[in-house]
């Protein structure tokens, strides 16, 4: 059984091992592939794992002899599943993974912005300390969150997950989401999306890209925020239009954002973010702990394992 990975590298760098695959079949693994290297590369392997690199129909009947794809993501827009279906091809997905891993890194962000921990060491490693007169400098405002108040716009897995770090830190939690829960209730307060804008301090992202979450953050509804807000989005970067939220940044309406997505990845080197005031900007890595990966790995073997087995797990196209 041949088994083919077209775009490796982001999930498995090289601190991880694809031993688990290769118990399973004859494996042959690729960093990347480019369009015209997919149906090449492919060739006669029954079993595809991709990533990000799209498969189309004509994949599937430039290959008719492909049984399974098995994505290395949550999301699986990447494959036509229509088409997969048709062909008699299963495809299953990564459904969750870095819950805990994203959470963390929301503050990650959030704790940057009221610290701005790098800046001070990197002036202190300059020798500004060493000069100052005083026993302490500071270059930004210090910002203290027990007391505020944390906003979550999609309270899902991992925006419940924010949330209990968020009260951990003495945040009271206001959240918004179109389909609330038993357990969500227990961690926040289910509020309408125009209070959670009017009232939060800390506005985070954690609903999925969907046509009616698209641009949810825009002109509008940032002009319903607080004045000073701070925004994180480590969902997905359409939620936020890019360009209302750099004027909002640079008239100081929204104090600071940090976004670990952004509209069109890897960003383009003329997105208004890069040039707005106070944004922090990281390349899609709130994922991507090596625990993370390593539960990923693990998963993507298992469901691979499931299929040849005959009972498949985490199917999409059923
Ligand atoms: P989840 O499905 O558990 O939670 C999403 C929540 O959003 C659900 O409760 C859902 O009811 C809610 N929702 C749906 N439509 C809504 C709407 N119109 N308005 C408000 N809420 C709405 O998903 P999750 O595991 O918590 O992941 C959340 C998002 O995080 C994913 O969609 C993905 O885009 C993003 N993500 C990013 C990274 C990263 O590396 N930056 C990694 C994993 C996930």
């Amino acid at each position: 059984m041949k088994i083919v990975i077209l775009d490796g590298y982001t999930e498995n760098p090289g601190d991880l091992s694809w031993e688990g695959f290769e118990r399973l079949g004859d494996l042959t693994v690729y960093d990347r592939t480019s369009p015209e290297d997919i149906i090449p590369r492919i060739g006669d392997a029954e079993i595809v794992i991709i990533n990000k690199t799209p498969l189309r129909a004509e994949t599937f009947a430039a290959c008719p002899q492909i049984k399974y794809v098995g994505v290395l993501a949550t999301g699986y827009d990447v494959v036509d599943i229509e088409a997969a279906k048709s062909a008699g091809v299963v495809v299953t997905n990564i459904p969750t993974y870095g819950t805990a891993a994203v959470a963390q890194y929301v503050f990650a962000l959030l704790l940057e912005i009221c610290h701005h921990v790098e800046h001070h060491n990197r002036a202190v490693h300059e020798g500004r300390w060493t000069a100052n007169p005083d026993f302490c400098f500071w270059d930004y405002p210090l910002i203290e969150l027990a007391g505020k108040t944390m906003g979550i716009i999609g309270f899902g897995r991992i925006g419940q997950n924010t949330a209990k770090i968020a009260a951990a830190m003495g945040m009271d939690v206001l959240a918004y989401d179109e389909y609330p829960n038993d357990a969500g209730k227990e961690l926040g307060k289910y509020v309408s999306l125009d209070e959670l804008l009017a009232k939060s301090d800390v506005i985070s992202l954690h609903c999925p890209l969907l046509p009616s979450t698209k641009g949810i953050i825009n002109k509008e509804t940032i002009g319903k925020m607080k004045d000073g807000v701070i925004l994180i989005n480590t969902s997905r970067g359409p939620l936020i239009v890019e360009e209302d939220l750099k004027e909002a940044l640079d008239s100081g309406k929204v104090y600071a954002a940090a976004v670990d997505v952004v509209s069109k990845e890897p960003i383009e080197a003329d997105n208004p973010l890069l040039s707005a005031k106070n944004c922090i900007i990281t390349p899609h890595i709130a994922w991507a702990a090596k625990e993370s990966r390593e539960r990923l790995m693990n998963i993507a073997v298992a469901n691979l394992e499931a299929f040849l087995k005959g009972s498949p797990q985490n199917v999409v196209n059923k």
